[in-house]
Formats: C-alpha cells, sequence, structure tokens
C-alpha cells in the first residue's frame, strides 16, 4: 500500500461539484491529491482525524482588492480563517500593475499603499507577489482604469484617443501574455466614466486571443442597471471572452426588488454566451465616499478617514451632528475616506446568491481602518447562515459555488474540487458550528468552525491560527491553460 503525506480520515467529502457528501480517506503528496479512497484505505505520514467534520475545496474568493495586501501580509489571515485558498485581485478596474508610474490615484490607493509594490508589468508584479511567499494562492485581473491612469498620464475624465486606446491594449495583451488573468472595468468610478463602451471593448480584443475572463463593476447597478448588463455583455461577446458581473446588486430603496428583472435577464444571456456573476451575502456595499451615493443608502458608516480621526465605524449622521453642519459637508470634510452604505435588499440578495449563475466573492478592502464584515465573515456566512440556518441552498451547493464553479469561470485548472490530481487546497470545517463573527460594530473577527485549511499541501490555517505554510503563489494563465490541457 502506497504510503502519502498526509491522510485526512473519517471526515464527509464535498468535492465542489455539488454531489451529495460521501465518506473517503483524501491523500496528499506534495501539493497536489494523491487520492480520493473508501474510509481506511489509505496510509500517511501523517494522519488527521476529520470526524464530523466536512472536507472541501480550498474556497476561491473571486472578488477582492488584495493585490498588495498579499505582499504586504503574506499569511492572509483575514481568508485563510475562512477556509480561503485562493483570492482572485484586481477587480473593479483597479490593479497594480501593469503601471509605469510612480504615484498612486486615489482609487487605486484602495489596494495599493506602496508604490514599491507596483509593477510596470505584470511579470514584475508577480514576482513580487511570490518573493513574498503567501500562505495562499493569489489570481490577478488588470484593472482598466489602471491602465487609463497610465495611457492618459492620469487625465483621465475624458474619452482616450485612438493612440491611448492602442496603447492600454498593447499592455493588457502583454499582462495576459505574462500570466494575468484577465482584465476588469470599473465604469461606475470616475476615473473611468468617461470611458465609452467602444473603448472598453478595443482595449479588451487581447481577451479572446489569450482565452481571458472580463471582470465588469458595471457603470450603474440602480436605475439604469439593465441598460448597464446589455453594454457588460456587449464588451464581452465583441471581445469575445467569458464575462463575470461584479457584486450583483440592486442598489438603493427605489431598486429594491428588481432582481426580478436583472435575474431573468442573466438566465437569457446565459444561453448566448458565458456569463456569471458574483455575489456578497450583505445588504450593505462599501467603497469610497462618495456624496452621490448617499441618496441610495439607508445608512452610511465611515470606514476609514484620512483627514479626521476616530471616525471609522460611525454612523455619517451622527458625524455631521457633531461637526455641527450637513451630511454633504461633513462628507467633503472626511475626504479622502471610505464608507459601508446600507443599500440591498435581504429578498434581492438571497435571489441573487441563490440563482444558477451566482458564485461567492467577498469583495472585502482589506486596508480599511473599520472594514466591512465581509472581509473576515463571508464564506463562513453563507456556509453557516445561509445555507446551515437559512437552507437557502444545501452545504453541497453553497461549496460548489466557492469552489469548482468559480474555478471554471476564472479557468484556475486542477482547483475547486476534491479529485486526485488536483492541487491539494483543501477546507476541514465543522458544519454544524461554522458561522461568520465578524459584524458591523467589531468587523476583524476570525469565524468559527474552520479547523485546518491546506493550500498546495501545506497548512495554511490551524485551529485559529496560521499554521506556518508559505506555499501560495501568484498563478499563472499560461501556465494553467497548459495545465488544463495536460
Ligand atoms: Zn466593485
Amino acid at each position: 500500500m502506497a504510503t502519502y503525506d498526509t491522510v485526512i480520515r473519517n471526515g464527509q467529502v464535498a468535492d465542489g461539484t455539488g454531489a451529495k457528501l460521501f465518506a473517503a480517506d483524501v491523500a496528499l503528496k506534495g501539493d497536489r491529491i494523491a487520492a480520493v479512497g473508501t474510509p481506511g484505505s489509505l496510509k500517511g505520514d501523517n494522519e488527521i482525524d476529520a470526524s464530523g467534520k466536512v472536507v472541501a475545496p480550498g474556497f476561491i474568493d473571486v472578488h477582492t482588492h488584495d493585490d498588495t495586501y498579499i505582499i504586504d501580509n503574506p499569511l492572509m489571515a483575514m481568508k485563510a480563517s475562512q477556509g480561503v485558498t485562493t483570492v482572485v485581485c484586481g477587480n473593479c478596474g483597479i490593479s497594480a500593475s501593469p503601471y509605469g508610474r510612480s504615484d498612486i490615484p486615489h482609487l487605486i490607493s484602495l489596494s495599493v499603499k506602496k508604490t514599491e509594490n507596483l509593477g510596470k508589468t505584470f511579470a514584475e508584479f508577480a514576482g513580487k507577489v511570490d518573493a513574498a511567499r503567501p500562505a495562499i494562492n493569489g489570481a490577478f485581473l488588470v484593472g482598466h482604469s489602471t491602465l487609463r491612469f497610465d495611457a492618459m498620464n492620469l487625465d483621465v475624465n475624458r474619452r482616450a484617443t485612438a493612440s491611448e486606446i492602442g496603447a492600454m491594449r498593447e499592455q493588457l495583451d502583454l499582462a495576459l501574455e505574462q500570466g494575468a488573468i484577465g482584465m476588469s472595468s470599473g465604469l461606475f468610478y470616475p476615473p473611468a466614466m468617461a470611458a465609452t463602451t467602444d473603448e472598453v471593448a478595443e482595449v479588451a480584443m487581447p481577451l479572446g486571443k489569450w482565452g481571458a475572463v472580463y471582470t465588469a463593476h458595471m457603470r450603474d447597478e440602480s436605475e439604469d442597471i439593465l441598460k448597464s448588463m446589455d453594454e457588460t455583455f456587449e464588451i464581452g461577446r465583441r471581445a469575445g471572452a467569458h464575462i463575470v458581473v461584479s457584486h450583483h446588486k440592486c442598489a438603493g430603496r427605489s431598486n429594491f426588488g428588481r432582481m426580478r428583472e436583472t435575474l431573468p435577464k442573466f438566465s437569457d444571456a446565459m444561453k448566448q454566451q458565458e456569463i456569471a456573476f458574483d455575489v456578497y451575502p450583505y445588504v450593505a456595499g462599501s467603497t469610497i465616499l462618495r456624496k452621490d451615493m448617499l441618496d441610495r443608502a439607508d445608512k452610511v458608516l465611515i470606514s476609514w478617514s484620512d483627514s479626521v480621526k476616530g471616525v471609522s465605524g460611525r454612523d455619517l449622521r451622527d458625524i455631521a451632528k457633531e461637526m455641527g453642519c450637513s451630511v454633504d459637508e461633513a462628507c467633503d470634510r472626511l475626504q479622502p475616506a471610505g464608507a459601508i452604505y446600507f443599500m440591498m435588499d435581504e429578498k434581492d440578495v438571497q435571489g441573487a446568491m441563490s440563482h444558477s449563475g451566482a458564485m461567492i466573492g467577498s469583495d472585502g478592502i482589506p486596508f480599511d481602518t473599520h472594514p466591512h464584515p465581509r472581509l473576515w465573515g463571508t464564506f463562513p456566512r453563507v456556509l453557516g447562515h445561509y445555507s446551515r440556518d437559512l437552507k437557502l441552498f444545501p452545504l453541497e451547493d453553497a461549496v460548489r459555488r466557492m469552489t469548482s464553479y468559480s474555478a471554471r469561470h476564472f479557468r484556475l485548472a486542477k482547483r475547486g474540487e476534491v479529485k486526485a490530481g488536483f492541487y491539494a487546497d483543501l477546507c476541514i470545517f465543522d458544519p454544524t458550528t461554522v458561522i461568520d463573527t465578524a459584524s458591523f460594530e467589531k468587523p476583524i473577527s476570525p469565524a468559527k468552525g474552520i479547523d485546518t485549511v491546506f493550500c498546495n499541501g501545506a497548512i495554511a490555517w490551524h485551529d485559529g491560527k496560521p499554521g506556518g505554510g508559505r506555499t501560495g503563489r501568484a498563478l499563472n494563465r499560461q501556465q494553467m491553460q497548459d495545465e488544463a490541457k495536460a
């Protein structure tokens, strides 16, 4: 009988495909899952008793802004503690490469704090990630807004010229060749608002050639959401790219219930082209503090402010009262700042999460002083609150939306399933106790019920602490494409 490095015994396997839980031994050798066998059939140098636990693929957080946080904080506790073994970075048009300048515009500072973490090329940036020896993997998109700032010399409140579009396209092409997994856009944000549909489609052209993904924080997630969906689908079609719509929501009280329109529209479009979307399990969103978003929200909490200290985590209305000014005026005084906006309908969030096109992404903003609780809570909240307690979908399906479905759309080869030959990215958790503990009041708090997390065969998290494994890396698109064929 072959002896493996590690055998995980007595657990119930949720293999990531959505198949029913089954009892099995899972054997690891090197960075791979070597075998999945009947209970008691496999022998290892180390054995882990997973009695009463579920053995699932490591979760894939498809929507993050962890681009450089993973370099500065390679243990990635806020994600490893949730069972996450791969973060998809560079969403919403914001990436740390390719970027030839040394200044960091306000929007980009959401995910890049230090100049030395920028990359003139994608290869240079990926080298920095690998050198940090992170505990979990990163897969990286190129941000359209990053390309714009660079090609247009920060003069972004206008349309790009033909030669600027050409320069952006060339930069994207080179980054994809070097291993970036796709392009994201954030037409909702001022630095990309002036970009036309044609501009984005023309910049995105190399995506089709490389089989890379297009992700979109759409121009509008409120009144004009249907129009924005059409625009997104058109860009994907013209570029020959498959699409992931980011953090699908219908924002603002006047748009509550409109999932009745958007979800059938997704279903129809999914018959024509490859489309999916990500969702986070909360009724509040979070981004930079913006006056034009205040009306849309029932409540606004400040997540950070550079100019006024001691306001993080507090209600903007209370801050304004204390300042003796209007909410708009307070908004000005706090800048630059970030905020949490309560702007969604619970029924809509549940509808989106349980749609056939939905996968889970946190959209957590890692550098915030008082972050949205999704940064530490997303995956255990879906498993514990939505699947176990509310029975929104079975546990196997919750796991599928965090693993194989995500891996398939982002082309993360040999990840997202508990299967021989796949990478040993695994999360062992207790299905009876798993739950998020991060709240809007106390957002930095590790989840309960996550027992052991393996990334590439090493332990990234165990028993409430980092496990010491530092085997994560920047996943390379070309390598993954080759592995998928092998
Ligand atoms: Zn976004």
